[in-house]
């Protein structure tokens, strides 16, 4: 069995597609070296490796050593240098790299095969003591942080010690013998902290760096980081060791990170970031003030730009960056160094990006040739949509602009500023709403960015942590933002006019343009045209589920059919009970002891309701409509203060006391499972009458006046036995009969029924002789199938999350298992009984992306969501269907 893949001097063992075994990065490796891209040598040793690791109590399988040491003599080979040696020594990094990219989760261990002996070698070869130096300083923090698992600030402290001792802001200010003296305190920290002497065997440093690397892979940040993107634990992570080469031997060397494409809008330009004479994370780190690859995008031209600085490796690279597009057909993310003038290739992989950019770049790429429709429309997440269909900033508010940082991430949130991640989490869990500012961001603070609206930060550029962490989760951020001076202990932050932010002080921030501003500045929603609207025709062409969406008003009908809606899937009537004008009315309905009193209460509702079917009925243009006859329980509608009885008994003319008699009399004990739905219909069959009334009467004025095709769908809530639907449905007919004739106009109508109760599912066959659709109510059915009671579930949810004992929020994403067995048995059973029974879901479910899919395979005709989310399940069942 293999367990080592090598790739160097144009050849490789790995190829692009065995991402499972050698990981993202050591696949991408072999693929770069096999396409003749200049990658410097080194060999990937494979995931198994991991997962043995882990089964095996932390050893390795006994054939590992021979091959590392065969593959690392191919690597001396290569680079006529030797590892260990005191003349030419061979340096290493030992770099992780998992399936999926994980950014900062794993640790990189540099300039690996220093010590005393061999620093003498890397003096001789380059004739630079201080580079040489600087490098082992290096090697000895890193390995000491990530190997030994040494307290980092101790170090770090050295460091600053040594700065303030010789008077110097930068590292780059330090001489060969500060270093060396540095070296020297470095091991005796160790030796004092942690009782060992710091190794000296580069054998002994490979291996410590290799189980490093897999031993981080179950380290508590990777743990949360894969239990946020929902990546398993078994896929475990391969090891990279690979020659080094060096970006701070001088002037003319370098290290940078780019994208082939701009991750923030989609442009087609080359957009990255360098530093002259710097090495590794030195970019990404915000210590020093990276600059631009490209020179037209660098408008301010503060820093001068790479096309500017070294332009035959600019040119060099702008040749691989097409190379890169041509062979991955898609944006790619790099890592490059530059040695003495030579460039070199360290990593490439598809590149994350913002929801904007994902559609931009999938469009963009199918008209320059380079992808097909069907490829375009599978590479924009579903769920990233969520980003583009959130708001943006009012052009025409006011706004105070107290700082100004890097645009790093768009969207336009407002919030609460807090300092630390910990309590971002806290404050969130309490339903507030805030931005995270930190100096930057490290691995440590992700569960605070979770929960933040937005990050802000003082330091680092476009590529540093918090940036690539909030594109990836779609997250306002403004980054770099060396106007403020963070306090920490003061729990503060100071803009350059001196105004102070305190710890809850409100901020907006607009990661489109990276100003910070104070208070809460109001949004607007965006546009959808151009490549949105192109993107989603594709995805319309593929998709065979259809969309509908949930909405109770004219207004959110209509914003609906913008976003897509091919008609509305559940119109909920209650909401037009709760308006301030109407609830008297309702509440008179309600109260009144006998029939004649609800009927003269109900009058005076049904106009209002008729008018407001209409208003709906006329923005969907013909589209289908779906409405539920009133499902809560009818205590809901009760007047809840002193006041408001004393009111409506005034109003209903009797006694005060009556009335407070008759609410006490309506209150329920378990009011979900109580008075409520089609129980209503039963035992008050003058609500539905009207209600039914009020549709029929909408839809044909609209026909017979405007010359509209309406069917309107009547739909009968929490249905148990066929029994009642067969009741309630005779009613209607009887309605929709009488309203058709006095108007005298020919329509259709379809009387159906919302499936939200187990003993509906499991009796589907019964129920669909009268019900002429089916909607499923997942919300309720979750809730009764689990006898779950929504409201209360936050209690312990999270608990059973954290724990494992469910997966995810059966409310969030529907239980396939479970309530979506119920789904297909009533699917089933509905379409033996009546084989063209319209079928379809409403409630949340109906705009989460795993749900929708489970739709489409379940055969159902559509899925009903709310309007916000119609382009997710859209964009979702055409990823079903692909
Ligand atoms: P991450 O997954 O965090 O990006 P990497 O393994 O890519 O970690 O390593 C981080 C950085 O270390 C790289 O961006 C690069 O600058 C530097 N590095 C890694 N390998 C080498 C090498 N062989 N020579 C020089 N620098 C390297
Ligand atoms: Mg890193
Ligand atoms: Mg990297």
């Amino acid at each position: 069995q293999q367990y080592v893949y090598f790739f160097g001097g144009g050849k490789a063992d790995g190829r692009a597609d065995m991402k499972n075994l050698l990981g993202g990065k050591g696949a991408n490796l072999a693929e770069m070296t096999s396409i003749g891209l200049p990658v410097p040598p080194g060999f990937t040793i494979s995931t198994e490796v991991c997962t043995e690791f882990y089964k095996n109590d932390r050893t390795h399988p006994a054939s590992l050593a021979a091959e590392v040491s065969a593959n690392l003599r191919k690597i001396e080979e290569l680079m006529g240098k030797k590892f260990g040696d005191s003349g030419n020594p061979l340096l290493l990094s030992v770099r992780s790299g998992a399936r999926a990219s994980m950014p900062g989760m794993m640790d990189t261990v540099l300039n690996l095969g220093l010590n005393d002996t061999t620093v003498q070698g890397i003096i001789a070869q380059s004739g630079d003591e201080r580079f040489a130096y600087d490098a082992y300083r290096r090697f000895v923090q890193m390995y000491a942080d990530v190997v030994l698992g040494m307290e980092k600030d101790i170090l770090d402290h050295l460091l600053d010690q040594k700065k303030e001792e010789r008077g110097v802001y930068l590292d780059t200010d330090l001489t060969a013998a500060d270093w060396k003296d540095l070296v020297l305190q470095y091991k005796g920290a160790i030796k004092a902290e942690l009782g060992i002497d710091f190794p000296e065997d580069p054998e002994e440093q490979l291996w410590g760096a290799v189980n490093a690397v897999f031993g981080s892979w179950m380290n508590q940040r990777a743990i949360t980081y894969r239990k946020l993107n929902n990546i398993p634990a078994e896929w475990g992570t391969a090891v990279n060791v690979q020659a080094m080469v060096f970006g701070n031997m001088g002037q003319d060397c370098a290290t940078g990170v780019a994208f082939t494409r701009d991750p923030s809008t989609g442009e087609n330009y080359f957009y990255g970031e360098f530093l002259v004479n710097a090495q590794g994370e030195d970019v990404v780190a915000g210590i020093r003030t990276p600059q631009p690859i490209n020179r037209a995008k660098n408008k301010d031209g503060e820093l001068p730009s790479m096309e500017e600085v070294m332009p035959e490796c600019y040119q060099q690279l702008v040749r691989i960056r097409e190379t890169l597009e041509k062979h991955y057909r898609d944006m790619q993310d790099i890592e490059f160094t530059i040695e003495k003038g030579v460039l070199y290739m360290l990593q490439t992989r598809n590149g994350k990006r913002t929801a904007p950019a994902a559609i931009k770049i999938a469009v963009d790429m199918v008209n320059e040739g380079l992808i097909d429709k069907k490829t375009a429309v599978l590479r924009v997440e579903p769920s990233q949509l969520d980003q583009l269909l959130h708001p943006t900033l009012d052009p025409k508010a006011e706004r105070t602009i107290i700082a100004k940082g890097l645009p790093a991430s768009p969207g336009a949130v407002s919030g609460e500023v807090v300092f630390s991640a910990d309590e971002a989490e806290a404050e969130a869990k309490t339903g507030r709403k805030v931005i995270l500012v930190r100096i930057e961001t490290s691995p440590e603070d992700i569960h605070g960015m979770h929960a933040a609206q937005g990050i802000l930060t003082a330091r680092g550029g476009m590529t540093s942590h918090a940036a690539v962490v909030a594109r990836g989760m779609g997250k306002c951020c403004v980054a770099g933002c060396g106007d403020i001076k963070v306090d920490y202990a003061d729990e503060s932050f100071i803009a350059p006019n001196g105004v102070e932010v305190k710890k809850g002080d409100l901020i907006t921030l607009d990661g489109a343009t990276g100003e910070v501003m104070l208070g809460v500045v109001p949004t607007v929603s965006v546009q959808l045209t151009g490549d949105f609207a192109t993107l989603m025709g594709w995805v319309d062409q593929f998709r065979t589920l259809k969309v509908r969406a949930n909405a109770d008003t004219p207004h959110d009908a209509r914003v609906a059919r913008e976003f897509g809606a091919q008609g509305i899937g559940l119109c909920r009537t209650e909401h037009m009970f709760f308006d301030a004008e109407r609830i008297a009315a309702v509440r008179e309905m309600i109260l009144s002891d006998d029939l004649e009193g609800r009927q003269k209460a109900l009058a005076k509702i049904l106009p209002m309701q008729t008018s407001d079917f209409k208003g709906i009925f006329r923005e969907m243009k013909g589209l289908p409509v779906t409405i539920r006859l009133l499902d809560p329980p009818l205590h809901e509608f009760l007047p809840q203060t002193e006041k408001d009885i004393d009111e409506l008994a005034a109003t209903m003319r009797v006694p005060a006391s009556t009335l407070r008699h008759k609410v006490e009399y309506l209150h329920e004990f378990n009011p979900m499972l109580g008075h409520r739905g089609c129980r209503l219909g039963i035992t008050y069959p003058e609500i539905y009458d009207m209600q039914v009334r009020a549709i029929m009467v909408a839809a044909c004025e609209l026909i017979k006046n405007n010359g509209f095709s309406i069917v309107p769908e009547i739909m009968i809530p929490l249905v148990a036995t066929v029994r009642e639907l067969a009741l309630l449905k005779r009613n209607a007919v009887a309605i929709c009969e009488e309203v058709i004739a006095d108007y005298g106009v020919t329509m259709e109508y379809l009387i159906g029924t919302m499936i939200e109760l187990p003993r509906a599912a499991l009796t589907a066959d019964e129920i669909a002789s009268e019900a002429e659709f089916f909607s499923f109510g997942t919300n309720d059915l979750t809730q009764t199938t689990f006898g779950l009671s929504r409201d209360d579930a936050g209690k312990f949810l999270p608990f059973y999350m954290d724990n494992g004992i469910i997966e995810q929020d059966p409310f969030v994403s529907l239980d396939q298992t479970g309530v979506g067995q119920l789904v297909r048995i009533a699917s089933e059973k509905g379409r033996a009984t009546r084989p063209d029974i319209k079928l379809g879901i409403c409630g949340e479910h109906g705009g989460d992306p795993a749900s929708v899919c489970f739709c489409h395979t379940s055969g159902l005709d559509y899925v009903s969501c709310s309007p916000f989310r119609v382009p997710i399940a859209r964009l979702a069942a055409a990823h079903a269907a692909l």
